[in-house]
């Protein structure tokens, strides 16, 4: 029988999931988002909504209740009130998963206890207590908040003994963590997914360009050897073995000068450098999580055309209604969010360009310097 699907978030994520499940009808008969935004982008294409703050108890467990199946396509759900709905509802990936996840500390401790790479830290308790460690850990390292810091938000480079208390007053008064800085040259990602029967499958290694910590550009497959391809494979596979749960999880992690790969950190929910897959693969990462959290067999994760996924952000300086944006081009598809305002940084949409049999990435590359400049956030009424 089909099922309810319940969703805490009903952002972009939330949207794309929410088209995915449209077209699984047999298996997902209606589907219910939680997010504080009024008609947020997956009501906007049929998701009924529950106008609420992600981490109101009420409002989560009307949630529960009304859904047969619940995930989340935010990291910063309330894991104490999930665990208690576990029994009234199945819940993926588990909250003890998503509990590991939310501290960057316990997420390190857990990956280094499984064998599973990460950048040398260690724990900080205080000003006094960082000052002392940091003269043996050395420079640069990274000062890291270990909770709520996406994009590069909670991250302070010390280079030198002189910056220590500036960086500690960055972070503020929270729990904090210091990481060895690693001097990548790459940051790539691997999306994996592992089903309610444990089954585990990946798509091939993308990389990521960021700006100002955001992600702007994946690159899909990444420009990297065989060698570490199967390496970052081998490595995301054995990471889905050790966490527990099922649905797609975003795996980030730094390939280093020496060809060695880390893990810098793991989201579990569809990525955004996995939107390549609406274009590039047989089974997109939306469908392939609601198959993972359905119990389906997975689907086919081979890249079959090169693409590269280019996100729409909100210029610097401008917040407001802005014109909608077009884009009338062969092999090139573009996803806006529904977003009626735009913000600095703020994720508005993306565009996928895939590559026909003769294109190459240089020339997708070339593609995308062009298009880019088409494409202008611009007010209302311009
Ligand atoms: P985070 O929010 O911790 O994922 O970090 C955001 C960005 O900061 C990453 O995408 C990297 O570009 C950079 N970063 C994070 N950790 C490190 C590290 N240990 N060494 C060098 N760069 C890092």
């Amino acid at each position: 029988m089909a099922k309810i699907l319940g969703i805490i978030g009903g952002g972009q994520l939330g949207m794309m999931l929410t088209e995915a499940a449209k077209k699984m009808s047999e298996h997902i008969s209606d589907v219910i988002v939680l997010d504080p935004t009024e008609n947020c982008p997956a009501a906007k294409v049929g998701a009924t909504q529950i106008v609420a703050d992600f981490k109101d108890e009420n409002a989560i467990q009307e949630l529960a209740t009304k859904s047969d199946i619940l995930t989340y396509e935010i990291e910063s759900g309330n894991t104490v009130i999930l665990k208690k709905l576990e029994n009234q509802c199945e819940i993926n990936p588990s909250p003890h998963t998503l509990q590991i996840i939310q501290d960057k500390f316990t997420q390190k401790s857990f990956l280094s206890e499984n064998n599973i790479p990460v950048a040398e830290f260690i724990e900080i308790e205080s000003l006094s207590d960082l000052q002392n460690k940091i003269k043996n850990f050395g420079f640069p390292a990274l000062l890291k908040a270990r909770r709520d810091a996406y994009d590069g938000r909670g991250n302070y480079k010390i280079n030198s003994e002189s910056e220590i208390s500036k960086a500690f007053e960055f972070i503020g008064n929270r729990a904090i963590f210091l990481e060895k800085f690693v001097d990548f040259k790459m940051e790539v990602s691997v999306i994996a997914a592992r089903n309610t029967r444990g089954e585990i499958s990946a798509y091939p290694i993308v990389e990521n360009i960021h700006e100002e910590n955001i992600l702007r550009m994946t690159i899909a497959p990444a420009r990297v050897s065989f060698a570490i391809s199967e390496k970052a494979k081998q490595i995301a596979t054995k990471t889905m073995e050790v966490l527990k749960g099922a649905g797609v999880f975003g795996i980030e992690m730094f390939v280093t000068k020496n060809d060695d790969i880390l893990i810098n950190e793991i989201a579990p929910r569809v990525h955004n450098s996995g939107h390549h897959t609406l274009e590039s693969s047989k089974t997109s990462q939306f469908e392939q999580h609601l198959r993972a959290i359905l119990g389906l067999e997975l689907g086919d994760t081979t890249i079959l055309h090169p693409t590269i996924m280019y996100n729409i952000l909100g210029p610097r300086g401008f917040q407001g209604k802005y014109m909608p944006v077009k884009i009338d081009e062969e092999n090139v598809f573009l996803k806006m969010y529904g977003k009626e305002e735009s913000k600095p940084k703020r994720k508005l949409g993306h565009f996928n360009v895939v590559s026909t049999e003769s294109q190459s990435i240089p020339q997708l590359l070339e593609r995308i310097n062009n298009l880019k400049n088409q494409i202008r956030i611009v007010p209302e009424n311009f």
